[in-house]
């Protein structure tokens, strides 16, 4: 079995450690006699692991107790609708947009009131993160919102807005554990889990007590967050496979990698290879602003379109797979999130240099 380098943007690489232990476990759970796919989340055994995922995420990001940790379905995108639905008390909140997902989620936050774009980088094709100091936020602004890490164009805040009494919702869902993140700045931190915690299926949403139970009557149960944080998120049927995945990534996490200060310098430094790599010469371009550069998602351009592609094929044929830009931005991206060994991106750059050498 030769298992590739996968650069996708998502679903994403996993541990190799962790894929094994789920694969030791798949048949029979901890002496259940039953897979944790079969197995009631009633059981006891369910309940142990989706309490454990729960309480392991709150050690590894230092989440304090006074804010709400849920496990919803529908991925990020739902989240775009139920963050309007339920913190957009005043009618109108503040957006910053740095590229498609913000985007989406300011169209989507402009259907239940008025979603203010405060800030935008479209000037520039979104290779930069608006100084965050100079933007004019609404004092009625329910919530500002960001996007922490732009999957697609490959950027990532160095710093967040902070305003006194309006809370920051941030979509972390392309760097959420690659590194600590002070939970206090924000009144909710959402994400998908299919980028750096587990297989598709799921988000996680983070949300501090004072900003629940303030949405209208006629928000749709499953869309109030207020159902499922009550209910230690199992006012119904969770999604029992993705939180148990969760739970080895997390244990993972703090046992094997040592927790996210420890992972933050092993992303710093793999992300380093390659933008020096970029930086050293100039066949291939990565167009973002060098202090915002994402650390997680890496864009370049060959000096041609038929190059890209060219390289993107042979790329696969040698076992570096998805590395196809977004269709937004062209080129190439590899995503180069927590599961990605230091080694694939070492040996990405050979092969870079390989083709550079046969191509320039
Ligand atoms: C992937 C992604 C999304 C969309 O996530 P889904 O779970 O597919 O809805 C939203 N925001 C960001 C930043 C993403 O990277």
């Amino acid at each position: 079995m030769a298992r590739v380098y996968n650069f996708s943007a998502g679903p994403s690489m996993l541990p190799e450690k962790v894929l094994k232990q789920a694969q030791a476990e798949l048949l029979e759970y901890g002496g259940s006699g039953q897979s944790v796919m079969e197995m009631s989340h009633r059981s006891k055994w369910f309940d142990a692991i989706i309490t454990d995922t729960e309480a392991t995420l709150r050690r590894v990001m230092n989440i304090p107790d006074h804010y709400k940790v849920g496990f919803f379905q529908g991925g990020a995108t739902q989240q775009f609708a139920m963050v309007p639905l339920n913190f957009m008390t005043t009618g109108k909140a503040d957006y910053i947009v740095t590229g498609n997902f913000s985007n989406l989620a300011a169209k989507e936050a402009a259907k239940f009131g008025e979603a203010k774009i405060v800030a935008s980088s479209k000037d520039k094709n979104f290779t930069y993160i608006p100084d965050v100091n100079a933007i004019d936020y609404d004092k009625d602004a329910s919530y500002i919102h960001i996007c922490q890490n732009n999957t697609i164009f490959g950027t990532q805040y160095v710093k967040v807005p902070q305003v006194e009494g309006v809370p920051l919702v941030a979509d972390m869902s392309s760097m959420i554990l690659s590194k600590p993140v002070d939970v206090t700045k924000y009144g909710c931190i959402y994400f998908g889990v299919q980028k750096n915690v587990a297989p598709a299926g799921m988000a996680i949403a983070i949300v501090r007590d004072d900003l629940l139970g303030h949405a209208a009557d006629n928000v749709p149960t499953m869309m109030n967050y207020t159902t499922l944080l009550a209910k230690d998120s199992m006012y119904n049927t969770p999604p029992c496979w993705c939180i148990y995945m969760t739970g080895l990534v997390l244990k993972y996490l703090e046992n094997d990698i040592g927790g996210l200060a420890n992972m933050q310098k092993i992303n710093e430094a793999k992300a380093k290879v390659l933008y020096d790599y970029l930086d050293g010469q100039d066949f291939f371009n990565n167009p973002v602003e060098h202090r915002y550069r994402s650390t997680m998602n890496v864009t370049f351009t060959s000096p041609a379109p038929d190059l890209d592609k060219k390289f993107c094929a042979e790329a696969a044929d040698a076992g570096f797979v998805n590395l196809k830009g977004h269709r937004l931005v062209g080129g190439m991206r590899a995503s180069i999130y927590n599961a990605m060994p230091a080694e694939g991106i070492d040996k990405l750059v050979d092969f870079m240099e390989k083709f550079r050498k046969e191509n320039a």
